[in-house]
């Protein structure tokens, strides 16, 4: 029996009793003001920030409200699922008798009058009913209450488990209890229910007055799937009246009876969307029902939707809608959202193997699934997310990551290291948790999570070159695409059963797809190159960022064509097969600063259909032969592999970390109430100063590029959004445009100025230029200037670096490079700096100290020499603040935080 108890233990205990790890908790960040005004914003912004919790259950999803605390967040999410789920402490499962039983009594709750003066979903569903008039009046589809009680559909589970997966099952099993309820009444013309007694005059009179008083017509997108497979699936408009029904609507355009004939699928896509597919359930299937026959699901085979199905996980029949409209409990309005073809395409997308990782990138027709992962240079969701999401979408048990410690027994010398050789084996297993896949790589890393990276990767590839070929037999498929190394264990009946269905959807135009691939890679033609030849080349290895557009065009057409996909900044390891096979060749011929034109044939259409979210009416099936993609790409950077995977792999914690660290020592030694940083690039020490404690008021960055700055901008808007250490005292945080050979006024007299890895990106002139300036006209009480030491490049070029594995990917070591990075004019020895260092101090009455970071500082010094400039005393009055020179303020600012003082 359903009682309600109170619970002594809080909502989120009973959700962890319930689900343990199953259940998880995402906590967003919601600002009350000034959301997304960021970033390149002048005025000053002073955004709250609430939390709102998303609860992941394995059937469910809830969202919270908005919260001031985290806390409150989750437990309101947990509290949601609760009563959506009707969970008590310490429930036992039912018997298949008892959940009837139980569901019998829900049924009935669900149609008292206290029921309806609740913030339930139903509860829309029971005011409509009470509007209509004549024979309609109090009836409510049964399909409405499958919707709508996550109660009902997980008590339903219990009676037969394969009601999760089968809407009309669930239709089914309500109906039988509410003809089995002796306080319920079903028509019997379809799927209605209704109350024995009359519903009570005043709880009619207050539901229905509690309306909204104007009732709007609202149109909203919505798609439409139909039941063939070769019938394009179509974008449509739905008109939905707040007054009238949505499934009287729905039911009109299916072409049904009457809305109680409509069924719908569980929630798909987005956490906390009401996005379902509805369709209605084929008349035989009624018929079946009302003899209270059980339902033959082979008889029905016939006319699954197998799109829909596939998406949602649950066998859908006939034409099917894909809308997001509905009662909910945030608020007592319909709800309704547009989804666009854009929308449909993109989750059929997710559901491949790589799908997940381009739609991550916002790269649908740029982005490739890398063949090779390397901490430093993957970009997007990480390999064992995507791997995760895989398997979820196909609704297979997580993967199951097993790290083995390896023991080379050969190796006696007892002497050198016990670092430890990781070895990552993976598991996928079907949904009756039987063996699909066991792998295990010869390849051993020293990091935990590289192994598991590493390996997560190896098989979401494995699957997507299955996906290519999803036509083998069982007998081609027991070694298929793996390598000789590789013990690669298929279970190939297993495997065909579990995407067996997914070949009969797609296996056709993803075929098709490939091959159209392999012949585009014979011929990438580049025209209108532009921009002189710098001669930094992207090289095989080195992260390479490019800005890009994507446009459709009609052959012979002049226009402009369609814009398909833009790319401010989008960066891949170059060699690692992240980007399509054409972009690569592109970019690689291309030196920093030049653009370049090529077109390809389209991709299929379902592909082009994901990348936009424009009008694609102008896009019919028999077009497409007549179409080109046209790619303008333009070569924004290169960082050289070396300075890079230096930084980060070859020193732990990585140099820039230990710069920060460096910073913070002399920041709090001084008690520095202001920092400007010269060079700010993308905000890395400002960023890394938040998070430490210190005293800072003021914080500033220069640079002179604007794509650097207006990544700091977002990096550092979304760190002050967050509590981090630094929010307390901090009063502002400002970033100015300017070049830092250039004097500006408002810089002048700060506590602390730092300069990091910046001098040696300017001609030898400017760096002198910039320590004069710096020095007598800027004044910082301490200034930190930091650049690579020359003489350290042997050490660094000679070793290998710590991870074995990143040398075998590379497949050779990167040649003798004169300096870490491309865009360095020169990289100084410690003498050189020291002279430098030296003069500057002695002509504007500083005094400098010299250290560094990385390495011990012996021979032959640190991987990054430091020096510490310190104002004399005697300097103190200076011509910086006087004359004209004050007025100096060639700086625009770029964006600017004011601190929330009261925090
Ligand atoms: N200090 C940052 C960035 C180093 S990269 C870090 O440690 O991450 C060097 C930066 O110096 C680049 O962002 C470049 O735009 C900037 N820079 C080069 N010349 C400059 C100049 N004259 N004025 C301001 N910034 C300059
Ligand atoms: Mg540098």
């Amino acid at each position: 029996m359903v009682t309600m108890k109170k619970q002594p233990a809080t909502p989120k205990a009973i959700i962890h009793q319930k689900f343990g790890q199953k259940a998880r908790y995402q906590v967003e960040e919601v600002a009350d003001v000034a959301e997304n005004l960021c970033p390149g914003l002048t005025i000053p912004q002073q955004t709250k920030i609430k939390y709102r919790c998303i609860l992941e259950l394995p059937d469910l999803t809830v969202s919270s409200g908005t919260f001031s605390r985290k806390k409150d967040a989750e437990q309101s999410a947990a509290q949601i699922a609760i009563e959506k789920l009707g969970i008590e402490a310490n429930e036992q499962i039912p018997t298949p008798e008892g959940a009837f039983d139980e569901l019998i009594a829900r049924l009935n709750i669900l149609f008292t009058d206290e029921f309806l003066l609740s913030t339930h979903p139903l509860v829309g569903h029971f005011r409509v009913a009470l509007k209509r008039e004549g024979s309609l009046f109090g009836l409510v589809p049964i399909s409405a209450i499958a919707i709508c009680d996550s109660k009902v559909n997980s008590i339903c589970k219990f009676i037969d488990i394969h009601a999760e997966s089968d809407p009309s099952l669930l239709l089914y099993l309500i109906s039988k209890a509410a003809k089995a309820s002796t306080s319920l009444l079903t028509s019997d013309n379809g799927f209605f229910i209704q109350k024995q007694n009359p519903t009570l005059p005043e709880a009619t009179e207050v539901l229905v007055s509690s309306q909204v008083c104007e009732s709007k017509n609202v149109q909203t997108e919505a798609v439409f799937i139909p039941v063939g497979l070769n019938e394009e699936v179509k974008g449509l408009k739905i008109d939905i009246c707040e007054d009238g029904y949505f499934l009287d609507v729905i039911a009109n355009i299916l072409k049904t009876r009457d809305p109680s004939h409509i069924l719908s699928s569980r929630t798909v896509g987005k956490a906390s969307s009401e996005m379902r597919f509805y369709f209605s359930a084929p008349e035989c299937l009624f018929s079946s029902l009302a003899k209270n026959e059980v339902v033959n699901a082979t008889y029905f085979e016939a006319v699954v939707n197998k799109r829909a199905s596939y998406i949602s996980g649950q066998t859908i029949y006939g034409d099917a809608i894909l809308a997001n409209v509905g009662y909910t409990w945030r608020s007592s309005n319909l709800l309704c959202e547009d989804v666009s073809l854009c929308t449909y395409y993109r989750m059929l997308l997710g559901q491949l193997p790589d799908g997940y990782y381009k739609l991550s990138r916002e790269a649908v027709l740029t982005a490739e699934l890398p063949s090779f992962y390397s901490r430093a240079n993957w970009r997007g969701s990480l390999p064992k997310d995507l791997l995760s999401f895989f398997c979820r979408n196909h609704r297979l048990p997580q993967p199951i990551f097993c790290v083995q410690k390896v023991v080379f027994l050969e190796d006696n010398d007892t002497t050198s290291d016990n670092t430890n050789f990781l070895r990552c084996e993976v598991k996928i297993l079907s949904r009756s948790e039987e063996p699909l896949i066991v792998c295990s790589f010869p390849d051993t890393y020293r990091k935990e999570s590289d192994a598991i990276q590493n390996s997560a990767l190896k098989v979401l590839n494995w699957f997507k070159v299955y996906f290519r070929q999803l036509d083998l037999l069982e007998n081609e498929l027991h070694s298929f695409g793996i390598a000789p190394e590789e013990s690669f264990k298929l279970y190939p009946k297993a495997i065909l059963q579990e995407f067996s269905f997914w070949t009969s959807v797609f296996a056709k135009s993803l075929c098709n797809y490939s091959k159209l691939n392999r012949i585009l890679e014979n011929r990438v033609v580049l025209s209108n190159i532009e921009g002189p030849d710098s001669g930094v080349i992207p090289s095989v290895g080195s992260v390479t960022s490019v800005s890009y557009e994507v446009r459709l065009l009609r052959e012979g057409d002049d226009g402009e064509g369609y814009l398909l996909e833009k790319n401010e900044e989008f960066e891949f390891e170059v060699g690692s097969g992240a980007v399509t096979y054409p972009m690569e060749v592109c970019a690689t011929q291309l030196s920093v600063d030049q653009s370049a034109k090529f077109t390809v044939v389209p991709p299929p259409r379902d592909v082009i259909l994901a990348s936009t979210s424009t009008d694609p009416s102008y896009l019919s099936d028999t077009h497409l032969e007549n179409w080109r993609l046209e790619y303008e790409v333009k070569v924004l950077q290169v960082a050289a592999p070396m300075e890079e995977r230096m930084e980060t792999a070859f020193f732990s914690p990585p140099l820039s970390k230990q710069r920060v660290e460096f910073a913070v020592r002399h920041i709090n030694q001084s008690h520095a109430l202001s920092l400007v940083d010269f060079g700010c690039g993308s905000g890395s020490l400002l960023d890394s100063l938040l998070d430490h404690n210190t005293c800072l008021e003021k914080l500033v960055g220069v640079d002179i590029s604007i794509r650097a700055l207006t990544r700091a901008a977002k990096v550092l808007h979304q760190k002050l959004s967050n509590h981090c250490a630094m929010r307390a005292c901090l009063k502002s945080a400002v970033l100015y445009d300017g070049s830092i050979t250039d004097f500006d006024a408002q810089l002048y007299n700060f506590d602390i100025g730092t300069c990091i890895e910046v001098i040696e990106h300017m001609e030898e002139e400017q760096a002198q230029q910039f320590g004069d300036i710096a020095l007598s006209k800027f004044c910082p009480k301490i200034l930190i200037v930091s650049t690579p030491n020359y003489e350290y490049n042997p050490i660094l070029q000679r070793s290998s670096l710590p991870n074995k594995e990143e040398d075998q990917e590379e497949g050779e070591k990167p040649g003798p490079c004169k300096f870490r990075n491309h865009d360095h004019k020169f990289e100084w020895t410690r003498c050189q700096f020291e002279k430098w260092a030296n003069d500057l101090a002695s002509k504007h009455g500083y005094s400098v100290e010299f250290s560094g970071v990385g390495g011990s500082g012996d021979e032959p010094g640190f991987a990054s020499q430091i020096a510490v400039f310190k104002r004399g005393l005697l300097r103190e009055g200076n011509n910086g603040s006087r004359g004209m020179e004050s007025l100096r303020r060639p700086y625009e600012i770029l964006w600017e935080w004011c601190g929330n003082r009261e925090r």
